[in-house]
Parts: C-alpha cells; structure tokens; sequence
C-alpha cells in the first residue's frame, strides 16, 4: 500500500487528496481557498472528520499554503509522518503537442512547463508553483504531472485544425487542444467497464457538464474530437464561459462598449454563458429553482445550455458514424436530471431513449436508458483524482 498526494493548485487555492493506492482509497481530501487574500479558508476531512479553518489570518503564498496542508495531514492523522507520502500527482492544464500522457517530472519536465505557459496564462503559471512548491517541501518525494489535455492528442487534424491560414498553427501553435482530458478518459473507461465491452470496440460521446464545460466523441478509446479549442472559452455554453461564438462579435463588442480586447474577453470568460442568459447566476442550482418559478430568462439559459449540448452530441455522431453510448457527468451531468433530459430530447430518431424514473439518479454510476435503447446513456461521476493518482504510481514507477 502507498500514499499518493494528488494536487490542483490554483492561483489562489490548493485542492488535495490523499489517495492509497492499489485500493484507490481516499484517506484525506481538502480545499484551502483565498491565499494570498483576505480570510483565507481552509477545510479537510479525513476518514471522516472534518477540519474546517476559517480564523486564520493569512496564507501569504503558496509555499505557506503547502507547510499549511503538510502539517495538518500528519496531525490529523492522514499519514504517520511526511515519510509516509510516496508519490505526487499534479494536475497541470495545459501539455500542448508535447504531452500525450502523464510525465515524470524533473529540472527539464518543468523547463518545458514553463514554456507552455504562454498556450494557457490563466492557469499553467499556478500549477507550476504548485509543482515547485512540493519540491521544495519534500524534495526527495517523485511527482508527476497530469495534462487536462493529453486525452485529445489523438484527434485527427481534420478536428484540431482551425480553417485559418496554415502557418499560424505551424508558427504559434494554433491549433485545437480540448481540456477536461482527465475526466473524459476515466468515464471512457468507466462506460467499457460498465458496457462490459472492451473499450476500443466502442463510440461514446462524453459529456462533461460543470461550470467549465466539454464534449468529446471518443472512439475506440481514443479521443478524436472535442468541443473545447485553443482555450477552454469554446464550445458549449457554461456557467460564466460564452462557448462558440461568430469571432467578428469581439472588435464589434470593443468598438461599441469602448473596451479592450482583454476586458471583452474577460466577459467571454466572466460574465457570459449561463451568468450573461440568465442575468443572475452562473449556477445551475439556482437557476433550476427560478426557472421552476417561472422566471423566463432562467428557462432560457436552461435552454441555451442544453441545445448546445444537444447539437454536439448529433455532430459528433455523425462524425463516428453512430455512438454507442451517451456519458453524462461532473457536477451538473452527474445531477441534473432536468438538463439531461432537455439535452436528449429528440435523440431518439438516432436510437436514444431515455427512461424518466431512470433520470432521478444523482451523483451515481448508473444508465438512465430504457433496457432496449441502442444507444444507452450512462451517469458516471468523474473522479480525476483517482486517474491523478494512478498515472503517479504508473510513471513514478512505485513499488506497493
Ligand atoms: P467545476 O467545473 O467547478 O469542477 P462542478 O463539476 O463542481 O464544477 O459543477 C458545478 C455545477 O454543478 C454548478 O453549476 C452546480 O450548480 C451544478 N450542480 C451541483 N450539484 C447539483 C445538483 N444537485 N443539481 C443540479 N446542479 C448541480
């Protein structure tokens, strides 16, 4: 049995789990949120108690967010001492073309890192002082890194390649690259399992709904085409994301409202999607409970939300040439039943027929298809920690 850290460090938050590995059993999981801010909060349960902090006065940075973790795993008894800890898995957002899996990582691994930052600024930058941070605490503990993108480095360049002259992708790597690659891969092996099929004999079109969101059509085990692109702004819509929109809005939107390019894509980004339809939120929760009231603009972002959906998993296939069957999951496709019903409304001409009593299920594995539909739908709950985990003890090459 071995200790395995899996981490997602943030610009301004830690989250962690403290996995044993062959069993996959999480000892310890945690969140330290505001570092860096005013009223920092930090919260762990571990094997079942449940620390929550929040009259600390400050975490100034990362490293002392790490020191903070560390001590409270050993004196909640997470594991005996810092000795305890045999491996380090870091989620890292973005690998480019270079990472098509997992990396063991080393002065060069992190080198390479560092360049990708300029392919995601929003995020790389923090998971690399995560990186380092560790190091610098356990220096003598290996750690590997996991890329939300290496899942869609099978996509054919029919999919990644963007209609615009060749060069750019050539010269500054324009090119599609998809996220949530993490989820995507454990819910396509989740559904082979589930399918009791093996798992390059299988289409599946995977969506993953939380308040980033993305779907992938996944066939044979391989992901050959995603909804996300350069930056996870496009595709579907999301909680607070706009997903694909016309490119000609942006110089109109900064010629009307007298914004830069960076402030109209912080909308893009911010207070778009969901957020922008509804005018209220971004949460899927909350807008249920309007849109139940009969609050009109909530019923739309629903419907925004999930026509989009829909209309991927009709491209995707047809790009497979039909689709065994549907993944539902993450925070909104693991429990919506009411989204997952506006989305596969009108499937049924491509073999989809969804069981409503099914539908109730929340935050469980289970099909929600009739017995005798020809393309199931299934709720997997994603776990990204497990395959964080698992992709450590694999690269890092650890002995149970
Ligand atoms: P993140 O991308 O931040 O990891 P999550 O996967 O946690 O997001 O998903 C967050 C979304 O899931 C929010 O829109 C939230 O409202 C939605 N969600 C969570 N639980 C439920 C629920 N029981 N019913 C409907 N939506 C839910």
């Amino acid at each position: 049995m071995v200790n395995i850290l899996a981490i997602n460090a943030g610009s301004s938050s830690l989250k962690f789990q403290l996995l044993q590995m062959p069993e996959e059993h999480v000892v310890s999981k945690g969140l330290i949120e505001r570092i860096g801010l005013k009223e920092p909060i930090f919260s762990m349960t571990t094997n079942g108690n449940k620390l929550e902090l929040t009259d600390i006065e400050k975490i100034s940075n990362h490293t002392e967010a790490v020191q903070l973790l560390l001590h409270h795993l050993v004196e909640q008894k997470a594991v005996n001492s810092l000795h305890d800890i045999d491996g380090i898995g870091h989620r890292l957002v973005h690998g480019g073309e270079q990472y098509s899996d997992s990396v063991l990582i080393d002065e060069q691994a992190i080198e390479a890192f560092e360049k990708l930052s300029d392919l995601a600024p929003l995020h790389n930058p923090a998971n690399i002082t995560g990186i380092k941070e560790f190091h610098k605490a356990l220096p003598h503990v290996p750690a590997v890194a996991v890329f939300d993108t290496a899942f869609h480095q099978t996509m054919p360049e029919s999919s990644f390649l963007y209609s615009i002259p060749y060069d750019y992708y050539k010269k500054y790597g324009i090119r599609k690259y998809g996220f949530h690659g993490t989820s995507h891969k454990y819910v396509t092996g989740r559904a082979a399992d589930l399918l009791n099929r093996p798992v390059d004999k299988i289409r599946l079109i995977s969506c993953h709904l939380g308040n980033g969101a993305s779907i992938a059509a996944i066939d044979g085990g391989r992901s050959i085409d995603t909804s996300m692109g350069f930056t996870p702004l496009a595709g579907v819509t999301m909680g607070t994301r706009s997903g694909n929109l016309d490119p000609a809005l942006i110089p109109f939107l900064m010629e009307k409202t007298d914004k830069s390019a960076e402030e109209v894509l912080d909308i893009l980004n911010k207070k778009s999607g969901m957020l922008g339809v509804s005018g209220f939120s971004s949460d899927l929760r909350d807008i249920e409970v309007e849109a139940l009231k009969g609050n009109s603009r909530a019923q739309l972002a629903l419907d925004v939300f999930a026509s989009r959906i829909h209309k991927y998993i009709g491209s995707y296939a047809a790009r497979m040439n039909g689709v065994d069957a549907i993944i539902f999951t993450a925070g909104i496709g693991e429990n919506s039943d009411v989204i997952r019903a506006k989305v596969l409304a009108g499937l049924q001409f491509m073999g989809v027929y969804m069981d409503p009593d099914l539908n109730k299920i929340r935050g469980k594995e289970a099909f929600i298809s009739y017995p005798h539909s020809p393309v199931k739908v299934i709720v997997i709950p994603t776990n990204e920690e497990v395959m964080i985990a698992r992709d450590t003890v694999r690269l890092a090459n650890i002995k149970h």
